[in-house]
């Protein structure tokens, strides 16, 4: 059967062994006679799913009992609403480090609540870095927003800023489980399932204790995060199947070593590639060491159309997904924790490869050469 490399930065590549667990269960889950797809949420089978996938997940993140998992709906972008509609409550305002296309999202959705003081942006070099934050003398904010890793601009927090009294929110969507995170650092972290937790459709959330129930009266049910919290994410019908895949995953999660194991896998991946794209004559990567991703790394060569003789190339060799977001170009490569490193070493090879034939035929390169 084929099977493609997939690059994808979202929803993105699954382990294989979890398709065909989720294959070999798809028409009678467990010998139930029934598929998840036709399961009552409110049955045994499924309350038991959803009570284990909340159990691994507080396992392998180390979540302590003062924090609450959730399962939403909506994605990452509906915490951009959510986020200030539960935690503006005292001062109505909220500091935001600006970091990239996702950020800028949720600082617009911020500012339809409440004030937003950007506090640190790294806009003057196009986000090829994370800049420090820096509060007022006397700050005074609901939470601070930050975002762990940028998904477009490939930059990640290489340390979490805490040293602040105010609670710090951090949209985790493109490297939660990626590699070993202190919880109590955060008072809420949020997450969109379809990169690297499972398939679209699920949105985790994590929050400390304190910060629940401060949303407006008039804030409406679905968007209260205390309804899930007094129904156990069970108030209306949940994503069913995307939470029994994200079950199987964090299972496959387990197996591989749990975050500690495969964040080592994770930074080997990325090592191999930065360390390719650093003595590259031909294929670059823009941002500044220090803050590089370890989930989701663009590259160019600095010509469009190379660029696109490289991706066109690439698909043609069954590596998919390897053009860069619509709004900067170029190459990215995801990473996500189901890439394997055999997968990241063909992908090194082929781009040497690519290279060559590049550097010896001048400016061309055919398809049968590679
Ligand atoms: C993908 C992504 C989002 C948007 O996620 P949706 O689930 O599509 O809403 C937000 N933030 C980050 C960092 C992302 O990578």
């Amino acid at each position: 059967m084929r099977r493609v490399t997939n690059f994808s930065a979202g929803p993105s590549t699954l382990p294989y062994s979890v398709l065909k667990k989720a294959q070999a269960e798809f028409t009678s889950y467990q010998n139930t006679g029934l598929s998840i797809l036709e399961m009552s949420h409110r049955s045994k089978h499924f309350e038991e799913i959803l009570f284990d996938t909340k159990q691994l997940l507080q396992k392998l993140m180390n979540i302590p009992n003062n924090y609450q998992v959730l399962f939403l709906q909506g994605g990452a972008s509906l915490q951009f609403s959510m986020v200030p509609l539960n935690l503006f409550h005292r001062t109505n305002h909220a500091y935001y480090a600006h970091t990239g296309t996702w950020s800028e999202k949720a600082i617009q959705e911020a500012r339809k609540m409440g004030e937003v003081t950007m506090i640190s942006s790294s806009e003057d070099k196009a986000f090829t870095y994370i800049p420090p934050i820096h509060l007022p003398n006397h700050p005074s904010a609901d939470y601070i927003h930050i975002t762990t890793n940028n998904t477009i601009e490939g930059t990640r927090y290489d340390t979490i800023p805490n040293e602040f009294d105010i609670p710090l929110v951090a949209d985790m969507s493109s490297n939660i489980l990626s590699e070993v995170y202190d919880v109590t650092k955060f008072g809420l972290i949020y997450a969109g399932a379809q990169k690297n937790i499972g398939p679209a459709g699920l949105t985790i959330v994590i929050i400390r204790d304190d910060l629940i129930g401060k949303a407006p009266q008039n804030c409406p049910t679905m968007l209260d995060y205390s309804t899930y919290v007094k129904t156990k994410s069970l108030y209306n019908t949940p994503p069913t199947f995307s939470i029994y895949m994200t079950k199987l995953v964090l299972e496959w999660l387990q197996k591989q070593g749990g975050v500690e194991g495969i964040e080592k896998v994770n930074k080997e991946k990325a090592r191999l590639l930065y360390s390719f794209l650093d003595h590259s004559p031909l294929f670059h990567s823009k941002v500044e060491p220090k803050f590089r991703s370890i989930m989701n790394i663009p590259f160019t060569t600095y010509n469009a159309e190379l660029d696109q003789l490289f991706i066109q190339t690439a698909l043609e060799h069954d590596f998919l997904e390897l053009q860069g977001h619509r709004s900067t170009g170029g190459m990215r490569a995801s990473l996500y924790n189901a890439m394997s490193i055999e997968s990241v070493r063909k992908l090194v090879d082929f781009m040497k490869l690519f290279e060559q034939s590049y550097l010896l035929e001048g400016n061309y390169v055919s398809n049968k050469d590679l």
